[in-house]
């Protein structure tokens, strides 16, 4: 895709880019919504990219364009820049050079075309994929010398504070750090991380994405109630955040929140999860990633009857795919919609995807996309294509 990506870059702005780079979208293995408690996550990243051709300008113009978006190219002036004024796409990578001149970096300007492969709202994070390429591709040409994580906070930075949208670092991360045929351990508190193996297909297993094609409105206003439950839960146990409450001591810290029964489910959820990061990295560590079935199932269970952010049709995708013989499942992402995850024994794909197919279809939803999820390789330049830079 990079030669194509390259080329259109030249048909629209007259000469050659000074290189392409990629930068995938993710899916979160385990660990939901314990980002933004200090808490652990474990994403990889999808074979799925958002590829930007990218040349430098000094003359402080953001020139912005995307294959996948009707309209020409969107010119923007770096000064002009304004958190929370853009509700168009643009807002993600005139973000991304907001956040880097704000935080001192000498960006002088860009020419910038993107096309990407990562489904847009399904809770893949196409928004962290379009962040990230930009950021790294910023990085490289001016030189700017950041390391992965510092660009990642850069990025969460442009979509919290610019596009506007409440996002924990897991995203932006996953992006930027994940490596090809290993889960990333994350721990948001410090972004201390650990790469861990996760080779599906050695072991004869696969992962499907059952991507809902749905994305409940209220999902958003849900997301905000979410955080801000959390972080009562933790002014009321007198923690800086609900990662520090041991899961050795949930059922002392629960009574302690007597009878604020909602706080005590967030707060349920948040405890027990990140044990459930702790458990499925202790178990791929062992070789025993079929044992990681049953911990993908408690964690739907738990975001379903706890963290509440479930809806029909991931239900229907974990129940069903559970019934057709996965060995795990459950829902991934922010919830109200996006996608769910299915381990799968290699042998058991086709029946696991009719069954699913089928019963959407019984149910009168939308059909589901479903694809085979492989960990792949986090943000890298592609080459240094130019014709005539
Ligand atoms: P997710 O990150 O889960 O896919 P978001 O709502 O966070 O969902 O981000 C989706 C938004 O990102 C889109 O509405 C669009 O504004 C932007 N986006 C993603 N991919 C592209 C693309 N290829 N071209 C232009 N904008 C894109
Ligand atoms: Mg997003």
């Amino acid at each position: 895709m990079s030669e194509a990506v390259a080329e259109r870059f030249e048909e629209l702005y007259g000469t050659g880019p000074e290189g392409v780079w990629a930068a995938p979208g993710r899916v979160n293995l385990i660990g939901e919504h314990t980002d933004y408690n200090d808490g652990f996550v474990m994403p990889f990243a999808l074979p799925h990219t958002a590829v930007a051709a990218v040349s430098r300008r000094t003359d402080g113009v953001l020139r912005l364009h995307s294959a996948d978006v009707e309209g020409g190219v969107v010119e923007l002036r770096l000064d002009d820049l304004t958190p929370g004024t853009d509700r168009n796409w643009t807002a993600y990578p005139a973000g991304v050079v907001w956040a880097l001149r704000e935080a001192g970096h000498p960006v002088t300007g860009a020419d910038v075309h993107l096309a990407s492969t990562v489904p847009t709202g399904a809770g893949l994070s196409s928004s962290a994929a379009l962040e990230v390429v930009v950021a790294l591709a910023l990085d490289d040409l001016y030189e700017l010398g950041l390391q992965r994580w510092q660009l990642a906070r850069l990025c969460q930075r442009a979509e919290n504070v610019y596009v506007g949208a409440p996002t924990g670092i897991m995203d932006q991360t996953a992006s930027a750090c994940c490596e090809d045929g290993h889960a990333l351990f994350l721990d948001t508190r410090d972004l201390s991380q650990q790469q861990i193996p996760f080779d599906l297909a050695a072991s004869g297993l696969r992962l499907l994405v059952v991507d809902t094609r749905v994305k409940h409105s209220h999902s958003e206003g849900e997301y905000g109630k979410r955080r801000a439950g959390c972080e009562k839960g933790a002014a009321l146990l007198g923690v800086d955040a609900l990662r520090d409450v041991p899961h050795g001591e949930l059922d002392a810290a629960l009574a302690r929140l007597g009878d604020e029964e909602e706080v005590v489910r967030l707060v349920r959820h948040i405890v027990t999860e990140n044990e459930r990061v702790e458990r499925v990295v202790a178990l791929l560590r062992a070789g025993e990633i079929r044992a990681i079935g049953p911990v993908l199932v408690e964690g739907h269970a738990s975001l379903r009857d706890d963290f509440r952010i479930s809806c029909p049709e991931l239900d229907l995708a974990v129940d069903t795919a559970l019934a057709a013989g996965a060995l795990g499942a459950r829902m991934t992402g922010g919830g109200f919609g996006g996608s769910a995850i299915a381990l799968v024994e290699a042998a058991d794909v086709d029946t696991v995807t009719k069954a699913l197919q089928e019963a959407f279809a019984a149910a009168g939803f939308t059909a589901p996309r479903l694809f085979e999820a492989v960990p792949a390789p986090g943000a890298r330049r592609l080459n240094r294509a130019s014709s005539s830079a």
